[in-house]
């Protein structure tokens, strides 16, 4: 049987891995693979150009790791300096110890906290009270005022969430992004309460997990195992069995055909096959994002760096998000006498000037950076918009009536990098199946 996997991120690339691994014959289709996963070394600095780690305790991609013989390379974060500032009134203030998101778990870290005012702490106290409750699908925005108060919104929830999702909480949805959060809700009535319940004992183990040579180091494993033909699929289309893929002119038959190409690029090869399917996928909006890296000379930037990084909180943004400090959230990726900084933004556009002017402002920084790169990823975010889960179940029962094909990837049921092998798993699951 041949398999053809339209897109070759880390969803595509995993799913024909596994498809392989049971003796599949799969081929990946994309002219770019990887998509927004890969790493760069500049002046003997670890760079990624997408994301960096993943959150450890969504254990699919370090299982996939493990298998690919990169045991040995995963790291998780320096948690020795594992803390948060957010911009308050063009300060740095941390983010209190024991928030689980939005969900304080500890008394005094909020009370002491000067990110919010007397009216939230309050709120956050008297949360616990709450009676359990079945909502409809009601955006994040709305879900953490309801709990907590308008400014948990403006100082917690909306930095947070634009730095993973690139989306705001007024269109998020919260049983798509906060799922354990609506679960809490509907069980006890209090957020914090199902937090403390559910809270796991320390396992000692980082949040964040990463490679030590970058999580880029994954794709080129995968790419060394995986038949990759390094160009865009133009058409699909249904063949009297099977399916034909279409590139530049020449037809391609396969048996069974995967869409990992976001669900952007599956609406477009689909509308001609399944006109409603298309339609469907076309509802799930997408944002992009732009990462600016600065490199400086350690002694020309004045601040101690004593933390992974800072969000900056929509009242106070200029041209940055969410900016990490390299060289303190991961050891052995930043030479001593360096400092690296990753600013993120959900402005694709946004430039070298404003991004490094407020950097200089914010760290006062005294030198010019030795080095300075953009990767934009215009259209790389699919949007969890209230309804998500509606539309995502009509989306899975329309292909389930579709003999042969599969659609897997980070639009649909997670966004993170561990979900996004997940849901290729599942997909090679589906086909190895299909064949017994
Ligand atoms: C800037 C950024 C930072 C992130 N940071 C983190 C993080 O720290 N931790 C984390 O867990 N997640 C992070 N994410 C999310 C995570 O990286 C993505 O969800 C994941 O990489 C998506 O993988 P995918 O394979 O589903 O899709 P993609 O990687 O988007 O792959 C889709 C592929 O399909 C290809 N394609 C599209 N159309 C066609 C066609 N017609 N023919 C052939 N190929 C086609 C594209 O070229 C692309 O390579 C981040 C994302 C971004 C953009």
């Amino acid at each position: 049987m041949k398999v053809g996997v339209i897109g070759g991120g880390i969803t595509g690339l995993s799913c024909a891995y596994y498809l392989g691994k049971a003796g599949v014959d799969a081929t990946v289709f994309d002219p770019a693979p990887g998509g927004p996963i890969g790493t760069v070394i500049i002046e003997g600095c670890i760079l990624e150009t997408g994301p960096e780690s993943w959150l450890a305790a969504k254990p699919w991609a370090e299982q996939l790791i493990r298998e690919l013989g990169l045991g040995d390379q995963l790291t998780g974060s320096n948690d020795a300096k594992r803390r948060t500032y957010v911009l308050r009134g063009g300060r740095f203030v941390t983010l209190p110890d024991g928030l689980q998101m939005v969900a304080p778990t500890k008394v005094m870290p909020v009370i002491e906290s000067s990110l919010f005012g007397w009216g939230t702490k309050i709120r956050m106290g008297l949360e616990i009270f709450r009676n359990p409750k079945t909502l409809p699908d009601r955006s994040v925005a709305e879900f953490v005022a309801d709990h907590f108060g308008p400014e948990a919104v403006d100082y917690l929830a909306e930095p947070l969430l634009a730095g993973v999702y690139g989306g705001s909480p007024d269109d998020l949805s919260a049983p798509s992004v906060l799922p354990k959060f609506v679960e809490y809700e509907q069980k006890y009535g209090s957020v914090v309460v199902g937090t403390m319940r559910d809270k796991r004992k320390p396992t000692g183990r980082s949040i964040f997990m990463s490679l030590k040579q970058g999580v880029g180091t994954l794709i080129d494993a995968l790419l060394e195992r995986v038949q990759v033909v390094r160009n865009r699929v133009d058409a699909v289309e249904a063949a009297e069995s099977g399916w034909n893929i279409r590139i530049k002119g020449q037809s391609h038959h396969f048996d069974q055909v995967v869409l990992a190409c976001g669900s952007n690029g599956a609406a477009k090869l689909l509308s001609p096959v399944d006109a409603e399917l298309a339609g469907l996928l076309g509802e799930i909006p997408y944002t992009g994002s732009s990462i600016w890296t600065f490199g400086y000379k350690r002694t020309d930037v004045h601040h101690p760096l004593d933390a992974f990084g800072f969000l900056v909180p929509k009242p106070e943004r200029g041209a940055i998000m969410a900016c990490t400090w390299l060289g303190s959230k991961w050891l052995g990726r930043v030479p001593d006498d360096k400092a690296v900084f990753r600013c993120f933004s959900t402005d694709v556009d946004v430039t070298r000037e404003a991004a490094q002017s407020e950097l200089h402002r914010l760290l006062r920084i005294s030198g010019e950076p030795i080095f300075a790169v953009n990767h934009r990823w215009p259209d790389s975010m699919p949007q969890y918009t209230v309804g998500h889960s509606v539309r995502v179940a009509e989306i899975e029962a329309r292909v389930a009536e579709i003999q042969g094909l599969y659609l897997a990837g980070n639009a649909y049921n997670g966004i993170g990098i561990p979900d996004c092998v997940k849901s290729a798993m599942a997909a090679a699951d589906a086909i190895r199946a299909s064949v017994v």
